[in-house]
């Protein structure tokens, strides 16, 4: 297969497409935004669901022809640019992001998405299924990480549908799965300093396999022994980073923060 330099994979399924914008719930009234409309599958239907549809295109020939096709609808704005770098907030808030994203930047694309959570009420996403199973993972399964943790500290994540390979021109080699992650109004975990949570989880996975005596070395000094057992913040560090809730990783780092501070 010839490789798509922009991730340009086009759904070519009338219905799937269908089951995308109900899976959105947009309500009347509510802006839009769609990254990578491509050749418009999914546009032609979201502009018949709201009075304001922005959409974001980086391909500049895509980009003619959609302005030559949508263009003239006073709902549709097209702007030709990288999504990974668009300024969300001068589109004000509540928004509802939609798309197909391009496979070799929609991680990016995501974790960009959420820094700007304030301004944005949902997002209906297509990842590929590997990514989409790291996002939805739980505590103690094989694709549960640092990503994991990131996504469901800000947000609701529901797993809504699979798309089979099949769907696409040109066929990509993976399968799809479509997310919907909704900002929380708060984080999910109370968190007294959030860089140090990361960080935090950030080493605890650093090693996935080692266990979290071995990945939390930096904090070495405030670990503490119990039966000859290695403990921080009461949490045993012969587990693995894998094991551990959110709620977990929370007392962990509020306990590091307290110790410093
Ligand atoms: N929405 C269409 C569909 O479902 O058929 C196209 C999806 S295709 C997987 C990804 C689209 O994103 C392509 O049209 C590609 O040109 C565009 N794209 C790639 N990188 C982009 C970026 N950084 N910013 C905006 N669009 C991008």
């Amino acid at each position: 297969m010839k490789k798509r330099p922009l991730g340009q994979n086009f759904l070519i399924d009338p219905g799937i497409a269908q089951q995308i914008i109900q899976l959105a719930h947009i309500q009347p009234g509510e802006p839009v935004v769609e990254i990578g409309p491509g050749k418009g599958i999914l546009t032609q239907l979201l502009i018949q669901q709201t009075d304001s549809l922005t959409a974001i295109e980086l391909d500049p020939q895509l980009s003619r022809d959609l302005q030559k096709r949508f263009g003239d609808a006073l709902s549709f704005e097209l702007v030709e640019g990288d999504a990974a770098k668009f300024d969300y907030s001068s589109l004000g808030i509540g928004l509802n992001i939609v798309s197909n994203l391009p496979y070799y930047a929609a991680t990016h694309i995501m974790k960009k998405l959420i820094h700007y959570r304030k301004h944005i009420r949902s997002m209906t996403l297509m990842l590929q299924k590997e990514v989409v199973d790291r996002l939805t993972a739980k505590p103690g399964q094989r694709a549960y990480g640092s990503l994991s943790v990131y996504v469901q500290y800000h947000c609701e994540v529901q797993r809504l549908l699979e798309i089979p390979n099949t769907a696409f021109s040109p066929t990509p080699k993976i399968d799809s799965s479509l997310i919907g992650l909704m900002p929380l109004p708060q984080p999910r975990v109370r968190v007294e300093d959030p860089k140090l949570f990361f960080k935090m989880v950030n080493s605890a996975f650093f090693h996935k396999r080692k266990m979290l005596k071995n990945n939390l070395k930096d904090w070495r000094h405030l670990f503490n022994k119990e039966n000859g057992q290695a403990r921080l913040a009461g949490i045993d560090l012969n587990r693995r980073g894998e094991t551990l809730s959110l709620d977990e990783f929370a007392d962990l780092a509020n306990y590091l923060h307290a110790q410093n501070g």
